[in-house]
């Protein structure tokens, strides 16, 4: 017979050396990944048959056999599921063909408990080798033409297929030689309470030493009434490989126009893997009992792609195939039930459940919140969005925008936002100062997405959405600031006014293209000058420069702070000599600073060479006046 040797590829060889050297605690998973492997087996071949494609052993029934030998220390499961091809075998179980695979192996290196993550990365077959020294995978494909094959290997570099034997029927074994410290694997009652754990859903019959362990209840069919909180939090631990509670579910049927029960949990994590889309995301959806995909992504929009579940329909033909199904009448119907529902329920969680809604917010708000261009469903989504604001106290405090507009002052007509990274830095722009002065609440925001959810939903009860970086500043005027406002300067007199005009058009022919005007502010309180543009908010422009580098940024007008002793002091000088050269080099390093607030600076060497002007000229001046103070010092004796 021959055989052939194969080496795993490096990423799989890496994988491996983790798990046989993993915690004991974790190792019972690598059963719910073999039972969850011989049920996805089983779903692909009964998917295969409804359709009327030719399978091998047609007269299998679809289960799944495990079998335990203590004397010969093996573990072995067995499907009558679509099984492999000698080239599947090699691609299946021998590479990693994902994205993330290697940052994924690193995460996996630095913490050992995250074993349990393999089966929700979609590399649960290699898990078995925690528990065994040598693994054997006999396979025979549906194909009727296809021979069968086995698999070898220890776990180590390589592994070995060789032809299987003759007659064998249609499907997998997997036969798991126990290591020496893993011999509890072949003992029933060890065997079984994992099951009961973890596989109690597997909607195939498994037979533990002959006998039947599981269930087989399609929950999602059953009324609400008659299932239990654990038997819900049970069978979402099973499809969503999680060994947390869901954080909320939504069990929803109907029976008219259209008949169908959906079950949908929202996980307590994220479970996106450093950005990159979780490959067991969508739903299950079921057609009359059989599992016509396992992972469907259109049923749901992807701003929903965080949630798990199952959607099953009887009005559906069987032998629908997954391409027209996005497209058929019915299914098209059921979508939008079924989200107008879900997005109900989470607006029932809002306001019945704060405290788990904001949960619901922290980890899978910056996913939802893709959904501001669902437009059919802007209504139900939009009092979702949640904020932090100027008025609240801590970074962690969010608004919902009918808060915002509730407590609007009543002179207010629109809604105002400002982004940054963080909080300080939003605090810090000087945007912000007339907002602060006028008492008027400012969403803060601290998602890029932001940037695009928050002008992308235009208006919420008929007020306009606007960064405070553009407001038009008219639209603030009947808002009185506040009382007791301290620390806003001494308003200039008239003629002041003028000279500052003046000031303002020598710093705009100082800075040239720079800007594209400078103007006297009414927007200032602390800060003595500020970037502004109509056109975008300066967070936005940021983003359009990362992916439009090439685009040259349009020049902002420059407010200065009429009442700012740095202004009034330039003004001075101005008025004694309106062509002083320092006047230059202070407009500059003015611009350059407000270029910093703004996050905009694009020539860095040029601004840290005013700054180096700016200090010698003040360092000159100082020695001036010391050598002045030293010469006055003699006549005094
Ligand atoms: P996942 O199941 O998440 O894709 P695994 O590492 O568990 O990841 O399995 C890798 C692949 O090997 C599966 O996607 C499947 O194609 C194949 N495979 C594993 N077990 C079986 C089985 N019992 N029958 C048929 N194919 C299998």
């Amino acid at each position: 017979m021959e055989t052939t040797h194969y080496e795993f590829q490096a990423e799989v060889r890496q994988l491996l050396d983790i798990l046989s050297h993993s915690l004991y605690t974790h190792r019972d998973v690598y059963i719910r990944e073999l039972i969850s492997n011989a049920a996805d087996a089983l779903d692909k071949v009964r998917f295969k048959s409804v359709k009327g494609e030719k399978i091998a052993d047609a007269d299998l029934d679809f289960e799944i056999r495990i079998d335990l030998n203590q004397d010969a220390k093996t573990f072995s499961i067995s499907d009558t599921g679509i099984g492999m091809t000698k080239q599947e075998l090699i691609d299946n179980i021998g590479t990693i063909a994902r994205s993330g695979t290697s940052e994924f192996v690193k995460q996996l290196k630095a913490d050992e408990k995250n074993v349990s993550l393999i089966g929700r990365f979609g590399v649960g077959f290699y898990s078995v080798f925690m528990a065994g020294e040598r693994v054997e995978v006999t396979t025979k494909a549906a194909d009727p033409k296809e021979p069968s094959w086995i698999w070898t290997s220890d776990g180590t570099g390589t592994f070995d297929i060789a032809e299987g034997p003759q007659g064998c029927k249609r499907g997998t074994t997997v036969k798991v030689h126990l290591r020496e410290d893993a011999q509890e694997y072949a003992q029933k009652w060890k065997v079984q309470s994992i099951i009961e754990k973890y596989s109690n859903f597997v909607p195939f019959p498994i037979k533990l030493d002959g006998e039947q362990v599981n269930k087989v209840t399609a929950i999602w069919r059953e009324p609400k009434s008659k299932i239990t909180k654990e038997q819900y939090n049970e069978f979402y631990k099973f499809i969503a490989h999680q060994s947390d509670d869901a954080l909320t579910w939504m069990h929803f049927s109907a029976d008219a126009p259209i008949q169908f029960h959906s079950l949908i949990f929202v996980p307590r994590t994220n479970m996106e893997f450093f950005g990159i889309e979780s490959p067991d995301e969508g739903i299950n959806l079921f057609v009359r009992r059989v599992l016509i995909d396992a992972h469907d992504k259109e049923i749901l929009p992807n701003y929903l792609r965080f949630v798990r579940g199952v959607l099953e329909s009887d009005d559906l033909p069987l032998n629908i195939s997954r391409e027209t199904l996005q497209d058929n009448p019915y299914m098209i119907k059921i979508k939008n039930t079924v989200v107008g529902k879900f997005l109900a329920h989470l607006q029932d969680l809002s306001r019945k459940e704060p405290e788990i809604f904001k949960e619901f917010w922290k980890n899978h708000g910056r996913i939802f919140k893709e959904g501001y261009n669902d437009f059919a469903n802007k209504e139900k989504i939009a009092p979702l969005f949640h904020f932090n604001s100027s008025r609240a106290t801590s970074k962690d405090e969010l608004i919902s925008l009918d808060t915002y507009v509730d407590r609007m002052h009543t002179d207010q007509q629109e809604i105002y936002y400002l982004s940054g990274p963080d909080r300080k830095s939003v605090e810090n722009n000087p945007a912000l100062e007339i907002f602060k002065a006028k008492d008027v609440e400012v969403l803060y925001c601290y998602d890029p997405i932001d940037e695009f959810a928050l002008p992308g939903l235009f208006n919420y009860r008929e007020k306009k959405i606007i960064s405070a970086d553009q407001v038009d500043l008219s639209k603030l005027e009947k808002i009185p600031n506040k009382e007791n406002d301290d620390k806003k300067g001494k308003k200039p007199t008239k003629k002041d006014e003028k000279e500052l005009e003046k000031l303002a058009r020598r710093i705009k022919d100082i800075l040239g293209a720079r800007v594209e005007d400078v103007k006297l502010s009414d927007r200032l309180v602390n800060s003595p000058a500020v970037l502004v543009s109509q056109s975008m908010s300066s967070q936005m422009a940021k983003i359009m420069h990362i992916y439009t580098p090439e685009m040259a940024q349009k020049p902002k007008v420059m407010e200065i702070n009429k009442t700012h002793p740095l202004i009034l002091d330039l003004l001075a000088i101005y008025k004694k000599d309106a062509k002083d050269r320092i006047l230059d080099t202070a407009a500059l390093n003015l611009f350059n600073s407000a270029a910093l607030m703004d996050g905009t600076v694009m020539d860095p060497q040029a601004m840290a060479a005013n700054i180096q002007a700016i200090i010698s000229t003040a360092l000159s001046l100082y020695t001036q006046a010391a050598q002045a103070t030293a010469e006055e010092k003699p006549e005094d004796n």
